[in-house]
């Protein structure tokens, strides 16, 4: 351990002063020098407290940010009654620290979060819907807003008027006030802090207090892209994106549309009426395999002897069929089995109450590498290939045709 560092261990977190959060200031700042104030032992890592931070801690449906402490990684950021931690594997070599946090990460976060305070602002100006939660996901932004099932209607309403603030480029103002002055906002939200109140203003967009982190003017959230919207506890969840995840999104859809349109040979706009075509076509062809799998059980059937057994193995007859097969060998026999290697299926079923099909199943089909069972007198399996459904079938003859 270094010495210099030893005292910080012995700091008193409840004599310090509140962080002093750089963020607040200038959420733009990538890097600054900081002084080490504090430092936790816990488990197998360090919280450090220093005395002024660039880091964003988790809070207020934002996720925490991440960077260097002395080129050291920080992988959790969190506060607790002002004070900042940062958390880290290993310590730095003196108490006067170079900080820098992964901007990238940041600005994301910058986006989703204003994007959602301009959405939640509209919502609650057009319908009268709160916003009663946030949370910014991996892939997702989701709030959830108290008005039960949303129409797409209201949702498209919301999404054009939050993007026209946003192409508007609305100025967004971070202000810090107490009781008093919060009076000249009017603010979405009811709040409980009295003093050190952040106010986040976006023109005629939105009002609200919050801790978070946001762009200087909407215009950087880029676009707003609502994604989804489902019932969640009596409201609405909306799923959206901002800036640079919707360009993202939208880049994975059009590849999506690009590789469709050559799959079926169609432009953008046919796309949707060639699949439907498609799906009735394989819906006829349905139809028309079955009748000929029937004709062909049938055809099959009459060349079958009547036996107290049958079992059969085919190479050139799919399962659906030998389902048919069964169906009228049964008339003829106790006990037919069926197996197929062109699908790797078997279907045996029995009227011999000395026979269990489904404990052999349940007994030995693990052993073929193959899955399935049933019930006493009827049972089915599928196996990975060739020789493994053979090799069962074989064991199964064995068994029952004793
Ligand atoms: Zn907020």
């Amino acid at each position: 351990m270094n010495n210099e560092l030893n005292d910080f261990f012995e700091v008193d977190i409840a004599t310090l002063n509140p962080t002093n959060k750089l963020y607040y200031f200038n959420p733009y700042m990538i890097e600054a020098s900081s002084n080490i104030v504090a430092i936790l032992k816990d488990k197998d890592f360090y919280k450090i407290v220093l005395d002024e931070t660039l880091f964003y801690p988790e809070g207020g449906g934002q996720p925490s940010d991440r960077g260097e402490i002395e080129e050291i990684p920080v992988f959790d950021v969190k506060e607790k009654d002002g004070i900042v931690y940062h958390y880290v594997n290993e310590l730095p070599k003196s108490s006067k620290v170079n900080c820098k946090i992964d901007f990238h990460r940041r600005f994301d976060f910058m986006q989703q979060h204003s994007g959602e305070h301009a959405l939640s602002g509209v919502i609650l100006k057009l319908f009268g819907g709160a916003n009663k939660g946030f949370h910014i996901g991996e892939q997702f932004v989701t709030i959830d807003i108290n008005i039960k099932d949303m129409t797409e209607e209201m949702l498209t309403e919301a999404e054009k008027e939050t993007n026209r603030y946003i192409f508007e480029n609305q100025k967004v103002d971070q202000i810090v006030t107490d009781t008093e002055g919060l009076k000249a906002y009017p603010i979405r939200k009811e709040i409980t802090a009295e003093e050190d109140i952040r106010v986040v203003s976006m023109g005629e967009a939105d009002c609200c207090a919050c801790c978070g982190t946001h762009v200087r003017n909407l215009g950087e959230v880029g676009i707003i892209k609502i994604i989804k919207a489902e019932s969640y506890k009596g409201m609405t969840r909306i799923s959206f994106l901002c800036g640079y995840r919707a360009l993202n999104d939208y880049r994975e859809k059009n590849d999506i549309i690009k590789s469709l349109k050559k799959e079926l040979s169609a432009e953008e706009s046919m796309i949707l009426t060639k699949v439907q075509k498609q799906r009735e076509d394989i819906s006829a062809l349905k139809k028309q395999s079955d009748i000929i799998r029937k004709d062909l059980a049938k055809n099959i059937s009459l060349n079958i002897k009547a036996d107290e057994t049958i079992a059969l193995i085919f190479d050139d007859i799919d399962f659906p069929t030998l389902a048919h097969i069964e169906s009228i060998l049964l008339e003829k026999s106790n006990t037919v089995i069926l197996a197929t290697t062109i699908d790797n299926k078997i279907t045996a079923v029995t009227k011999n109450d000395a026979i269990n099909l489904g404990q052999f199943f349940k007994s030995n089909i693990k052993t073929y590498n193959g899955k399935g069972g049933g019930s006493k007198d009827k049972v089915q399996g599928s196996f990975e290939t060739k020789e493994d459904i053979i090799a069962f079938y074989t064991s199964l003859m064995s068994e029952v045709v004793k």
